[in-house]
């Protein structure tokens, strides 16, 4: 069958023209795009009237995590309680609600909004949620508390103190997250795929692994790519170059670390963090780098890198750069995060031909001169940080990625923080800004002759808003109100994963 948009305003690839015209779609297809709305309608087709709405290329979010979005999805929001009886309520209702009898995890606690300040105890737990393992995490993923059953599974891996931190809260998490059945799994990515669709996306880059010498579950989903709304493109997670090779994979990594983060001052920086002496940390050595991504290289994978402070960025950079000059290839290797960057560093970037895989939603959480990044790094180094204009101006191709869970998987928050950048001098246009979540990330996985943009012969992957992401279309990308552009329809292969109701 068929399928007739009509009445809309289509994306050109810079921008929408002053007409409203129709996009014929068959077999998944666009196959033709009217410059302008005819009156004849010859074809039999379902038609669509989407009433002056605006269709970009369905948006591409390259760098999720998406099994733990999914998972703690499936799981018990904690955000909301008040106190302890608040939190035990949610939990006991989402233990009463499930037949699954896989480990319950509850995420997003922050004690101190709770009346009592502290922690639900072990013997509070174990009352609500007795013969199935509990894991209750904290807002910001470093500690837990588990009840008496997940603590009989985890055995002596843990020590006895109620609250789990630092390497025991690790221990536990990947522990659980190691067990989860099949089936889970599956509906943890199913979950996943319903909130990338109705953010917006319809296709996700998305990390299987556990950033050390597992690739996971990647061969259980791979299989299963054909059932999901959206299209995923995997990543094995992994040091673990021959299991990688072994599952088919194109490409390898993601968030294996060249360094941490600015907030546990663990990012390598080239200059000390503000009012300390620590330089942060290097995880690996050169060596270590070099010997792991040329025998990727020369496996023809695509490789991406977690690094964050300049020192990180420069080593990873540095050999994705000899690479370039002794073997060159086209294999498009990533540079995640990307965040902190002086212009001779920039320079360096641009020579190597690196993608900087970077996260809009950062600056908008934590840049500004009031930002968090401000008070770690000081205000000359935070305004060097995120720097989406310069690379774009530089000739860079860059791509867009939310790091969910860290931030919302929300194709318009994202296209607007990129367009409202604290530093008015690294904004991008509206143009560039929809780029790095269409055409850019399309490339970045070699798919862009089929997806990411509108075109006739293309997949039709069609993200339609009720009005265009105009950078005074609101005031705040964090605070969305009335004028905010909304998601009408995200649409994969002419199919409706996503309709907003109404
Ligand atoms: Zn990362
Ligand atoms: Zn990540």
């Amino acid at each position: 069958m068929m399928k007739l948009l009509k009445n809309a305003y289509i994306w050109q690839g810079d921008g929408f023209p002053q007409f409203r015209s129709e996009i014929l779609i068959e077999h998944g297809r666009i196959v033709k795009l009217n410059a302008q709305e005819s009156t004849s309608k010859p074809i039999s087709a379902e038609v669509i009237d989407l009433n002056g709405a605006y269709v970009y290329p369905g948006f591409i979010d390259t760098h999720t995590h998406s099994f733990e979005g999914g998972l703690y999805s499936l799981g018990v929001d904690l955000s909301s309680a008040q106190s302890i009886e608040d939190a035990c309520g949610l939990i006991e209702s989402a233990y009463a609600s499930s037949d699954l009898r896989d480990t319950l995890f509850a995420w997003q606690l922050d004690e101190n909004t709770l009346k009592e300040k502290r922690f639900p105890s072990v013997k509070e737990l174990d009352k609500i949620c007795p013969d199935r393992p509990l894991i209750v995490r904290r807002i910001d993923g470093h500690s837990c508390i588990v009840n008496t059953a997940a603590r009989m599974l985890l055995g002596t891996a843990i020590k006895p103190d109620e609250l789990l931190r630092g390497m025991d809260n690790d221990s536990a998490v990947h522990f659980f997250h190691g067990k989860i059945s099949p089936e889970t799994i599956l509906q943890a990515y199913h979950a996943a795929s319903a909130i990338a669709a109705k953010g917006g996306f319809t296709g996700i880059h998305t990390m299987v692994g556990d950033a050390k010498n597992s690739i996971g579950h990647y061969a259980l989903l791979n299989e299963n790519l054909d059932k999901f709304g959206v299209e995923y493109t995997l990543y094995p997670q992994s040091f673990n170059l021959s299991a990688a090779l072994e599952a088919g994979a194109k490409r390898i990594g993601g968030c294996i670390l060249a360094d941490g983060s600015i907030g546990s001052m663990t990012a390598a920086l080239s200059e000390t963090y503000l009012n300390s002496d620590s330089l942060g940390v290097l995880y690996q050595s050169d060596e270590f780098w070099e010997d792991f991504i040329t025998s990727a290289h020369d496996n023809n994978m695509q490789v991406a890198v977690h690094c964050i402070g300049d020192r990180a960025i420069s080593q990873i950079n540095n050999i994705y750069y000899k690479l370039s000059q002794t073997k060159p290839k086209d294999l498009r290797h990533q540079l995640i995060h990307c965040e902190l960057t002086d212009d001779t560093l920039l320079e360096e970037i641009a020579k190597s031909g690196a993608v900087p895989v970077m996260q809009p939603n950062f600056d908008l959480l934590w840049g500004g001169d009031e930002g968090f990044y401000s008070r770690k790094l000081g205000l000359e180094r935070s305004r060097n940080m995120n720097r989406f204009g310069s690379f774009t101006r530089k000739g860079v191709r860059i791509a867009g990625g939310s790091d969910w869970y860290i931030t919302a998987l929300d194709a318009v928050m994202s296209i607007l923080a990129a367009m409202n950048h604290h530093n008015p001098a690294e904004r991008l246009t509206h143009a560039q800004a929809v780029n790095i979540y269409s055409y850019n990330a399309a490339w970045l996985s070699g798919d862009e002759n089929r997806t990411g943009s509108v075109k006739e012969g293309y997949e039709a992957n069609l993200t339609i808003l009720n009005q265009p992401l105009n950078s005074d279309s609101l005031s705040s990308p964090e605070t969305p109100d009335s004028q905010t552009p909304m998601v009408l329809i995200t649409m994969r292969k002419g199919k409706v994963l996503y309709a907003k109701e109404g």
